[in-house]
């Protein structure tokens, strides 16, 4: 029987393993990045075309290479970082696989040029497809350059599957800042087709990560330093009150290396425990040293991961050192966080020493003949409700048995005299009620066959997102006019979304009289957003858009549309008017698709008197 065994063609084997190190463009960036910062460059220029598509290029003035390791260094295992399996604990570069190079010219064109300072005159590489088309010699600065084109030539499902430019941008943007804020020694430009999106002088670690993230950054940073015989500690943390919905700026370094840890993160946040809003997340930029023999790097082919002789210790030493950093600057006991004015009035009422809340009632009112509360009741469960006397006399009983608003903590009703004043003045008359609040969080509300409770949150969601969408999609939002213009500051990468939803957004009533890399400046809100609001809403729209931006214009509409309802609404806890109640329960039913929340949660209930009578048969 003949041998069917074959050793694979260098080319073929190189292609395979790039699937490994090469995903994306920004896959190259780190590659290059890191190769640069490796060579001991102090000045790193990064160069994109197209979200590294068409181009991703990085020119140092580092050590350069000699002709001979100039060829060499496409060659898979071909570094000079280390000699034997041992150095891998002695490690102080990057890189080590010296597999990089050699994935990346099996994969793309590759122009290489490169100069040691010694040397008069350089060498020109140019490889495409692991094929040497060209070597020459060339009158070159110091330093290397490497341009890598045409990602994916050779590879047509691997390019088809890579996302928008947006999503691939923001990947390359992640892995720049990853570099960028382990050295802040260097300096750093980056430019994406012609524009410079960042310029990084060498400076201190914190002015690099203010840098980075902008200018309103500075303000947030609290100082971390502890040293002890494992490892050393430097770098900041948020201060609590700035933690953020996503999870964007959270860093970890060891030695100078990016990496993620799930488990050092943990005792983070157990720093924080107690101290954050739910759901809310630090922003850190933590810098450890340690021996190198003490941890092993080689666990992840892509090295972001990485593992601690001793875990425990770390994580036992990070969050006190967390702690203690928290608690000198005396940032740890901040309790309110997000409190609008407009929902801190009810709050604080419920702390009014004695007043027991009254209710006024109007015995003879019957509920149900009046009518005007069922003319949105359009969907095919809801019918005009009549009168049903025993309706009136269930409610009418319940107001007046005073311990069931005041003596019952589990069922308690406010009162519309209290509420009424809160909100508007006008509605303190109003002693009819056809819908009731409980527990500040559902309505209640007579039908015909019984009753409907909604959820206010998720009504109120329904409600806003419809009238968002409604007015996107007819390009007539009316916007309210600022009197003295909000400017916002965001980071590069939050900058590039709301470029990116700059239309869509102005659809729904924003103006924006400027935006430039790092700040925007709103002179138009919509009209259902108040000034307070305005950063709330954005910062949530781009925490919501964490994953990419959609790429239609549709579906861009419905996620603004939905971002916005989701921050605006009503939330659960907060005390409505009889009004606004009312008007809640209405414009719900005068949704297109009342019957859930834009997030597909049901937004009501029904009871029919006979669910009743039979509870009440039992
Ligand atoms: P590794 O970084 O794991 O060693 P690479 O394939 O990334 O493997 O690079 C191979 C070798 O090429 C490196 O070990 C280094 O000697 C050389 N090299 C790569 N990039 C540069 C650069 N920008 N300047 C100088 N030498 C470089
Ligand atoms: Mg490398």
């Amino acid at each position: 029987m003949s041998s069917i065994i074959q050793l694979l063609p260098d080319h073929v084997a190189n292609q395979i393993a790039a699937g490994e190190v090469v995903q994306r463009p920004a896959s190259v960036v780190k590659e290059l990045l890191e190769n640069a910062v490796d060579a001991k460059a102090t000045d790193i220029k990064l160069i994109i075309k197209d979200a590294g598509k068409a181009l991703v290029q990085v020119i140092d003035n580092g050590l350069g290479m000699s002709v001979t390791d100039a060829r060499l260094c496409f060659e898979r295992h071909a570094t000079s970082k280390i000699r034997k399996a041992e150095d891998l604990f002695s490690l102080h570069t990057k890189g080590f696989r010296g597999e990089a190079l050699a994935s990346i010219a099996a994969i793309a064109h590759v122009d290489m040029k490169t100069k040691q300072d010694q040397e008069e005159l350089g060498t020109q590489i140019i490889v495409e497809g692991s094929k040497f088309v060209s070597q020459e010699v060339a009158v070159l600065p110091k330093g290397t350059s490497f341009a890598v084109k045409n990602l994916f030539f050779n590879i047509p499902a691997r390019r088809n599957f890579l996302k928008s430019d947006t999503v691939e941008y923001r990947h390359i943007i992640d892995e720049f800042q990853r570099v960028a804020l382990a050295h802040p020694n260097i300096y750093f430009t980056f430019f994406h087709n012609g524009s410079e999106m960042f310029n990084l002088p060498p400076s201190s670690m914190r002015q690099r990560i203010v840098n980075v993230f902008s200018g309103k950054t500075n303000e947030k940073l609290v100082p971390v330093q502890e040293e002890t015989e494992i490892v050393t500690i430097q770098g900041f943390v948020s201060k609590p009150e700035f933690a953020k919905k996503s999870r964007g700026e959270q860093f970890f370094f060891v030695n100078d290396r990016f990496i993620k840890s799930g488990y050092l993160h943990h005792a983070i946040m157990a720093a924080y425990d107690g101290i954050l809003r739910d759901g809310a997340q630090p922003s850190y930029f933590l810098y450890l040293t340690v021996p190198p023999n003490t941890i092993d790097i080689n666990i992840h082919p892509t090295k972001t991961e990485i593992k601690f002789d001793d875990e425990h210790a770390m994580y036992a030493i990070l969050r006190a050192s967390i702690k203690h950093s928290l608690g000198q600057f005396n940032v740890a006991p901040v309790l309110d966080f997000d409190r609008d004015s407009n929902l801190d009035t009810p709050y604080s009422y419920k702390n009014l020493e004695g007043a027991t809340p009254t209710i006024q009632v109007d015995g003879s009112f019957n509920p149900f003949s009046d009518d005007k509360i069922n003319k949105h009741y359009s969907g095919s469960n809801y019918k005009k409700p009549e009168p049903t006397s025993s309706w009136e006399s269930l409610y009418v009983g319940l107001k007046q048995e005073g311990e069931f608003i005041s003596g019952s903590s589990d069922f308690s009703f406010e009162s519309e005299e209290v509420t009424g004043s809160l909100f508007n003045e006008e509605e303190v008359e109003q002693t009819v009620n056809n819908a009731y609040q409980i527990h500040k969080k559902y309505i209640v509300s007579p039908i015909k066959s019984g009753m409907v409770i909604v959820d206010q949150q998720r009504a109120h969601q329904r409600v806003l997102y419809e009238q968002f969408l409604t007015n996107m999609t007819v390009n007539q939002a009316s916007s309210q006019q600022l009197l003295f213009p909000l400017d916002l500051f965001f980071s590069a990468t939050e900058m590039e979304l709301i470029q990116d939803l700059k239309l869509s957004l102005v659809n729904t009533g924003f103006v924006f009289e400027e935006t430039t890399t790092d700040h925007v400046v709103i002179s138009g809100i919509p009209v259902n957003v108040t000034e307070s609001e305005v950063s709330l809403v954005l910062e949530q729209l781009l925490s919501d858009l964490q994953d990419g931006i959609p790429d239609s214009s549709f579906s861009q509409n419905d996620t603004i549309a939905k971002s916005m309802a989701k921050s605006l609404a009503v939330k659960t806890g907060t005390a409505l008017t009889v009004k606004e109640q009312e008007n809640l329960v209405n414009g719900l039913f005068a949704c297109k698709d009342p019957n859930v929340s834009p997030f597909q949660k049901p937004t009501f209930i029904t009871m029919r008197v006979e669910d009743l009578d039979k509870k009440f048969a039992l």
